[in-house]
């Protein structure tokens, strides 16, 4: 199972910078094919559409526009065939030749299996890719629960970003205990008890029906409500347990328990789930300069080289990640000496990667093999190791802190680790 599969944190990470990668693209001309085939579509079809474009292409003026072009799309069609069928939500396509420097450029290809299914069929072919129908998704908001109740109502819905949806409504049947009529005092009690049972397992099955299947993209439940009854309901185990498992407590207090009580229940909520976040990152990167004052006995590491040695030897707990760190993790050969080594650089040192020295021989002109993005690179190797990897926004002063102080990235660890010395100077040839 990859890295994104188990963390979805890391997945939308991975999506959004792999966007704007392919954003940045630029065509000399228009050259640059952009090809979305939604979940359904027959593949031969989308093959005979390109074989369609292809032939028409061939009438192109410019004789490199067209060259890129026809490149392109042969390239698509290479890649479209290896498709039996599209993938559960489609796949995006994006093939050109990107210009790089005054007049070269370069090809490139990006494949993007989008995280929910796309909707439309679409070829464009312009001087850049054509991103809307992924980038809505970028933004696609937290999902959560939502349920306001008492004994007389209960309504439920979605928080999708900062998007109420009131979707089911019920009145309960419970009487009032004001009118009841002649009946002896206990037994309507106890009718009023059944039928309040009665209301809250309907409640419990409604709630299964709307948001059992969407648990898994399912943040949270916020259960709220006037009075008591929220807490009775919570406590009762009339929630299916994943259900259950998804409130988020504490159960806020709302005065309706319609619409305007879904409302309600986000505003209170709101406030409380953002600083429940930021104030668990912001307790961790306490919880690490703690660590790191204690010196040699401390229970945490930071920067680069440190932090990787930790990782290796299966010390760290939680990786810390600042979510501001934009580097990317690039494999050398050594022409000299045919060793491989890795560096983690910037996108500026990336443009200068000719400089690189060899950590083993010295000399400099090593070739790329490969590149990963850095902070998946921290993840990928934080889940081989069996720790928890945490990214943590700059929003926080103790966020910025670990961004600008620790390099962005630092770790909690099981054990004391020694730091690693820098590397020893390189013998004299
Ligand atoms: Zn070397």
């Amino acid at each position: 199972m990859s890295v994104e599969a188990t963390d979805p944190q890391l997945a939308r990470y991975s999506f959004q910078r792999k966007l704007s990668e392919i954003a940045s693209v630029r065509g000399r001309a228009t050259e640059l094919i952009s090809l979305y085939v939604p979940p359904g579509k027959q593949i031969s079809d989308v093959m005979g559409y390109l074989r369609n474009e292809y032939a028409q292409s061939s009438n192109i003026k410019s004789r490199t526009t067209r060259k890129n072009v026809m490149w392109a799309i042969e390239s698509l069609m290479g890649r479209v065939r290896a498709y039996k069928v599209p993938p559960p939500h489609g796949v995006a396509f994006f093939v050109g030749s990107k210009a790089v420097g005054a007049d070269k450029s370069e090809t490139v290809t990006f494949i993007v299996e989008p995280p929910e299914p796309l909707g439309t069929y679409l070829y464009r072919c312009d001087s850049s890719f054509y991103l809307d129908p992924l980038e809505s998704m970028v933004h696609e908001p937290d999902l959560w629960g939502l349920v306001v109740l008492d004994r007389a109502e209960v309504t439920l819905g979605f928080l999708r970003g900062k998007r109420v949806e009131a979707l089911r409504n019920r009145q309960s049947q419970v009487p009032s205990k004001h009118g009841r009529g002649g009946q002896s005092a206990h037994r309507f009690e106890r009718m009023i008890e059944h039928a309040a049972h009665e209301f809250f397992v309907k409640v419990a099955e409604m709630s299964a029906e709307l948001f059992l299947p969407k648990k898994d993209q399912l943040k949270g439940i916020l259960l709220g409500g006037p009075g008591g009854t929220k807490e009775f309901f919570f406590t009762g185990g009339f929630l299916h347990y994943e259900l259950q498992q998804k409130v988020v407590l504490p159960l806020f207090d709302t005065g309706y328990t319609d619409e305007h009580g879904l409302k309600e229940l986000v505003e209170k909520a709101t406030q409380t789930l953002h600083g429940l976040e930021v104030t668990e990152e912001k307790r961790l990167v306490q919880r690490l300069l703690v660590e790191i004052r204690k010196a040699e006995t401390g229970l945490a590491a930071y920067g680069e080289r440190d932090v990787a040695h930790a990782l290796e030897i299966g010390a760290v707990e939680i990786l810390l990640v600042s979510d501001g760190l934009r580097r990317h993790l690039v494999t050398f050969l050594c022409a000299s000496c045919q060793r491989t080594f890795s560096r983690s650089l910037s996108d500026e040192e990336l443009e200068q990667e000719t400089a690189i020295r060899c950590p083993s021989c010295g000399a400099t002109g090593a070739s790329e093999k490969s590149r990963e993005d850095y902070v998946e690179s921290l993840f990928r190797r934080a889940v081989d190791s069996g720790a928890q990897p945490r990214l943590i926004s700059t929003e926080s002063e103790e966020g910025e802190m670990l961004a600008r102080a620790f390099g962005g990235v630092a770790a909690i660890l099981r054990y004391p680790v020694a730091s690693v010395p820098a590397s020893p100077p390189r013998p004299r040839v």
